[in-house]
């Protein structure tokens, strides 16, 4: 998952008027005003040491707020070249917090769909773990918490995956998909068993696998002699995720079921590398869900060794050679 935000600061410029003085001349000195040139007699304007008739200045160089219009007598706001009160470029100019819909006047964060909130509310909410966006009441009508360890929210919600008969269809036609790009000798069905909790997946691992593991292919074997029998998988997946974030999971499960059964011996290193061009492959096909544009560019930014170094090394492969030809040549990596 990608965690990585835009953070920026919002730049207010706040300009202050320097000296504004209404003074009568006096008649021994000739004063000219700064705008039409003619002389003054009378009162008079100075501003930052310029002097002007009182008309000149109040029509031609007094400063008026972009926004309302109004004369400008106090320190003002300027934003791309234009000026406001303070207030009208508060109220009206800054953009509004998809949060708290107050103005955004500090550290702000623009998420992947571009939303827009106040860097604090990120302390005091949860974000979704399938599409990473802030869970709350304006933006994703609120989420689930499970275990509260994971959480998911209102727009994915309608979308995870918990049920037998969707599973059973999602394996299918990824069984599928894959036999047509070469990717053969996976059983017609493995049980996938869904988990709640990620600390779960470690334990039946019996590894700590790494951070942002939704998944986990057991294989288990009894051997007589050098002959394996009693082959069995099981697959790991934990519940309630999005159908896309499962679909690419049960990809990567599956390429480590095609390396165990058809008993590929590839290089450690290059093992989960390979076995998320199956997610990737998922994530190709939906390439227009901003959610799969997100887990792209998080395979391909992830430094992890294995997922994300080993994951390029094989997505360069693929490239070059296709599948077909990855395929037959994996025992060379
Ligand atoms: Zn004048
Ligand atoms: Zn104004
Ligand atoms: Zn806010
Ligand atoms: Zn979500
Ligand atoms: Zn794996």
């Amino acid at each position: 998952m990608n965690k990585k935000k835009l953070f920026d600061k919002r730049c207010i410029v706040i300009v202050f008027i320097l000296q504004l003085v209404l003074i009568n001349a006096s008649n021994y000195r000739d004063l000219k005003c700064q705008f039409c040139a003619n002389s003054i007699k009378g009162r008079y304007i100075i501003q930052e040491k310029k002097v002007y008739h009182e008309n000149c200045y109040r029509d031609h160089v007094q400063l008026r707020c972009d926004y309302c219009d109004d004369i400008i007598n106090d320190s003002y706001n300027i934003d791309r070249e234009k000026k406001f009160h303070k207030s009208c470029y508060r109220e009206n100019i800054l953009d509004k917090c998809d949060v708290c819909f107050q103005p955004i006047d500090s550290e702000y964060v623009k998420d992947h769909y571009n939303n827009l909130y106040h860097n604090s509310h990120r302390s005091s909410m949860p974000l979704c773990e399938s599409c990473n966006r802030l869970i709350c009441k304006a933006i994703t009508n609120g989420g689930y918490s499970i275990n509260s360890q994971r959480n998911i929210c209102n727009i994915c919600w309608q979308f995870v995956v918990n049920k037998t008969l969707v599973i059973d269809q999602i394996y299918d036609e990824l069984h599928r998909e894959f036999v047509n790009i070469g990717i053969e000798n996976i059983p017609k069905s493995i049980p996938i068993i869904l988990i709640d909790d990620k600390e779960e997946l470690n334990r039946i691992a019996g590894v700590r696998l790494s951070d942002g593991i939704q998944g986990y292919t057991k294989y288990d074997y009894q051997t007589i002699g050098k002959k394996i029998i009693n082959e069995r998988f099981n697959i790991y997946i934990l519940s309630n995720l999005h159908e896309l974030n499962f679909r690419a999971v049960l990809a990567h499960e599956l390429l480590h079921v095609y390396l165990f059964n058809n008993n590929i011996q590839m290089r450690d290193s290059l093992i989960e590398g390979f076995c998320n061009l199956g997610s990737e492959y998922i994530y190709n096909a939906n390439k227009n869900n901003k959610m799969s544009q997100l887990k792209l560019k998080s395979m391909f930014k992830n430094n992890h060794p294995e997922y994300g170094e080993g994951f390029r090394i094989m997505n360069a492969e693929l490239k070059k050679k296709g599948w077909k030809n990855l395929l037959n040549n994996l025992e060379k990596y």
